[in-house]
């Protein structure tokens, strides 16, 4: 790391050359001389800067990280009596731009939250702000998330953390220290806004989705041997488990499935035949948890991976880093034991998670369409056009205030719903919130369509460009359909609402 001294800008402004080439950024002095053969826009755009105060040239076109990266080795001073304007984040910062945060961190009183909410969520933050260059890189390639990962974020309580409250945290440790027993939906809502925050849709589901869908039936309906070796092995991210219940024939109409189970003669196992498509972690999964259908009907199955399953990656819109499967189980052998709750009763089974997994998806989304507001805010103060920074534009402040009021509709109800869940019976909220929860989600993903087209239209070419300013935004816009689908699509959300609804239609009501 260079030593770092102090400079006039006179001094500065002498370092011209190809080979001695001197930047000012933000009241700092950088050597760019060597750095200047390998920037990605060209040598010469650097060169023909050396010594000037590029700062704003620098905001115009780069992401802040750039700086954070490049600094220590090409920092080399200050400029003399000049304070710089910029801040540059710690790991766990929150955020300060408005709207950067649900209303409970700008300042505003809630009924809901404390501060055993806020240490959470900073300390959630923090670790992903350190894992997060990697997360960047692993959206780019495509690559799975490593066990050393994995167990890292097991022996932090991460992993935990995106689960519930619930019996299955009792001994873990839990980000900020939160003691399981004081652990609430409020924090795990957090736990999914930040896991979103990352930026990096294929890798937030890598270490956030397969296990949140496929480990619940374990811990609700497995029997107690089961529970006491896979829930700890999956928690401390030892092993890796998915949800496999959709098939080529079979998505929302899940009654429709053909993998079958058939019973030994014995009467000890059931050899498992069929596909399973879109089954996501299932291309690195350790364990399955599997709908087939037996003699008595659809029932769920814990499997563990052996060589008569084959999990192939298939390709979708978003990072090969959550590891998507096309999975074929081909006399698959798997004990009796093993069977999820009752046999032929697997659709209650699979339904029990449901209004979990929908709710958690409500989180991701305002999560993920929070960042995509806070950068263009950022954005569209510090982008100048026709001499005017994006923000003087009234139809660039119109934009905002639609994607604004939107997001803060949905993530108000989002928390009233939350604390509905941390104050009923998890059977009267399958009874009462399943209704309420499908709408919200499918609100939810209306509001990040629109965000997103909005959002496009304010980065301009570099909404729709995979690196850079606009990175969050393009991978926002070609991901935010996920949420729209998995779980149940926006159709099928919208009708079980208001079918719902109609179950406690007051038979006597009349216009
Ligand atoms: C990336 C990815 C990851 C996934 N991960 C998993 C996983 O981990 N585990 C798993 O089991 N599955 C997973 N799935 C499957 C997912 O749950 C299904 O895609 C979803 O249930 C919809 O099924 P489908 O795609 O077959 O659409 P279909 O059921 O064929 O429906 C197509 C469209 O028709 C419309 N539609 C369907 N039914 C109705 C209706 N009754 N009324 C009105 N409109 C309707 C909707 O617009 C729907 O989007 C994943 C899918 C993807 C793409």
């Amino acid at each position: 790391m260079p030593e770092i001294k102090v400079f006039s800008r006179a001094e500065v402004a002498k370092h011209n050359t190809e080979d001695d080439c001197w930047i000012i950024i933000d009241g700092a002095v950088y050597d760019v001389s060597t750095f200047a053969q390998l920037h990605p826009g060209g040598s010469q755009i650097l060169i023909e800067l050396g010594g000037k105060d590029v700062t704003e040239d620098f905001y115009g076109l780069h992401r802040q990280e750039i700086l954070i990266k490049y600094a220590p080795r090409l920092k080399i001073g200050t400029i003399e009596n000049e304070v710089a304007q910029v801040t540059m984040p710690v790991p766990g910062d929150l955020s300060t731009v408005p709207f950067g945060e649900p209303s409970y961190w700008m300042g505003f009183k809630s009924a809901y939250f404390n501060e055993s909410h806020t240490r959470f969520r900073k300390a959630v933050r923090a670790i992903y702000d350190e894992i997060k260059p990697d997360a960047i890189l692993a959206e780019d390639q495509g690559t799975y998330p490593s066990k050393e990962l994995y167990m890292k974020l097991g022996e932090a309580g991460i992993l935990a953390s995106q689960i519930g409250p619930g019996p299955w945290l009792k001994g873990l440790k839990l980000p900020a220290d939160i003691k399981p027993e004081d652990f609430d939906y409020f924090h795990e809502l957090i736990a999914h806004q930040e896991t979103a925050r990352l930026g990096t849709p294929g890798f937030a589901d890598s270490i956030s989705s397969g296990y949140s869908i496929g480990l619940p039936p374990i811990f609700n309906f497995g029997s107690p041997a089961l529970k006491a070796k896979v829930v700890p092995e999956v928690l401390l991210g030892k092993k890796r488990i998915c949800l496999a219940i959709t098939e080529p024939y079979a998505g929302s109409d899940v009654a429709r499935i053909r993998t079958t189970a058939t019973r030994t003669a014995d009467g000890k196992h059931f050899i498992l035949n069929g596909v399973k498509k879109w089954i996501t972690n299932g291309a690195f999964a350790d364990y399955f948890t599997v709908a087939a259908r037996t003699e008595k009907g659809i029932t769920m199955f814990f499997v563990e991976r052996d060589d008569n399953i084959e999990t192939k990656q298939i390709k979708t819109s978003y990072s090969p880093a959550a590891g998507t499967a096309y999975i074929t189980l081909e006399n698959v052998k798997v004990p009796a034991e093993n069977i999820l709750g009752k046999e032929g009763q697997g659709f209650q089974v699979i339904m029990y998670n449901f209004n979990h997994e929908r709710w958690y998806i409500c989180g991701a989304m305002t999560g993920a369409t929070r960042v995509v507001i806070e950068e263009c805010f950022k954005w569209a103060n510090q982008r100048k056009v026709f001499g005017k920074r994006l923000i003087d534009q009234p139809v660039i402040r119109n934009k905002l205030a639609a994607m604004v009021s939107q997001l803060e509709a949905v993530e108000n109800w989002l928390e009233n719903i939350t604390y509905q869940m941390c104050n009923m019976s998890y059977e009267e909220q399958s009874v009462r919130l399943a209704g309420p929860i499908a709408l919200l989600k499918y609100q939810c993903t209306r509001v990040a369509h629109n965000v997103s087209d909005d959002a496009c239209q304010i980065f301009g070419g570099r909404g729709i460009t995979k690196t850079g300013m606009g990175r969050n935004i393009e991978a926002f816009q070609r991901t935010y359909k996920f949420g729209a689908i998995l779980g149940g699509s926006e159709e099928i959300m919208a009708d079980l609402g208001i079918r719902q609804a109609m179950k406690f239609f007051p038979k006597g009501a009349k216009l």
